[in-house]
């Protein structure tokens, strides 16, 4: 079993699945990280990155999951009427997100598989499926006792996974930002959020001494301030800037900083471009990429290095 907790990028990009030739270093699928601590594998959000993500949990046999759900826009959660586990009898899905809205979360997942909107319905995908609205002071624990929802940390074992949960209000809706940790390391998802003047410091305390904080970066500073060509001004649309995503890492402490949430929009070069920017700001921080793994080392405390780098840039070399 790895003593590592290793973090891998599935699908980093907002809003809506971008394939070609301008996406192809950065990667088009929608939004979902997957986490493995240890055996347990813990997936963040649904979005068109999950499907390559469930061929190979069905290949690994990895048959208990534990998905998380930021919010229910459909960036987050169009991938799941294709993720092949929910497909298999022998899989159990532990699928948790917010209920804020008037229908629970498993209303709104029947309803994204109504029949006049999908020929499957969530009830006839064989796996066994465990989805639980949750509520901002819940815990969630995976320990050697299984996975379940708790009012606090406390009894849980030294191996536990504890995930808490934070409610943003800088997004449409509402959104969750989830903090988990395993042998004291810990990731902070804080995706689809927008950063406030003088940084939003109830996400700042939330994010403290983060190991890895992955944070939405939808947006250049011009294009948020509507100074891009042909682009309106997206302030208050619930993103972030690079500078948004930097100040939360700097004033949490977080170790390393994953800029997430791409625009569309945006080809490689801009992204990239974006990526340095940040580093001028927030030394270790880098932009996210489809196949980016990064192992958060109990032994380390420096930034953990992409584990996949060299195999990206041979491949997509041709592209830089
Ligand atoms: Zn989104
Ligand atoms: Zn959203």
């Amino acid at each position: 079993m790895s003593d590592e907790l290793r973090v891998k990028f599935w699908g980093v990009r907002g809003s809506y699945p971008t394939p070609g030739a301008e996406t192809v270093k950065y990667g088009g699928n929608t939004a979902c990280v997957e986490i493995r601590a240890g055996e347990r594998t813990i997936i963040l959000d649904a979005g068109t990155g999950i499907i390559p993500l469930g061929r190979e949990l069905a290949q690994r046999r990895a048959f208990e999951v534990l998905l998380l759900f930021s919010h229910l826009h459909h960036d987050h959660t169009q991938g799941f009427p294709f993720f092949l586990p929910a497909y298999l009898p022998t899989a159990r899905l532990h699928v948790f997100g917010p209920g804020g809205t008037p229908e629970t979360l498993s209303r709104v997942l029947e309803h994204n598989q109504s029949s006049e909107t999908f020929p499957v319905s969530l009830r006839d995908m064989a796996s066994s499926k465990d989805i639980r609205s949750v509520r901002e002071s819940q815990v969630i624990l995976w320990d050697e006792a299984g996975i379940r929802v708790t009012e606090s940390a406390a009894g849980a074992g030294n191996e536990a996974v504890v995930i808490r949960i934070h409610k943003s209000y800088a997004h449409p809706g509402g959104v969750y930002v989830y903090r988990l940790t395993w042998r004291g390391k810990s990731v902070v998802y804080a995706t689809d959020t927008e950063g406030y003047v003088g940084t939003d410091r109830r996400l700042v305390q939330f994010a403290k001494d983060a190991d890895l904080l992955i944070h939405d970066a939808q947006y250049s500073e011009e294009h948020y301030w509507g100074q891009l060509a042909g682009f309106p001004s997206t302030q208050g649309y619930g993103h972030s800037t690079v500078t948004m995503a930097c100040e939360v890492a700097a004033a949490s402490e977080s170790r390393q900083l994953v800029l997430f949430h791409h625009d569309p929009a945006y080809t490689d070069a801009q992204v990239a471009g974006m990526e340095s920017a940040a580093q001028a700001h927030f030394s270790a921080a880098q932009a996210a990429y489809e196949g980016m793994e990064l192992a958060l080392s109990r032994a380390s405390s420096a930034p953990a290095a992409p584990l996949s780098a060299r195999e990206r840039d041979v491949k997509y070399a041709h592209h830089d």
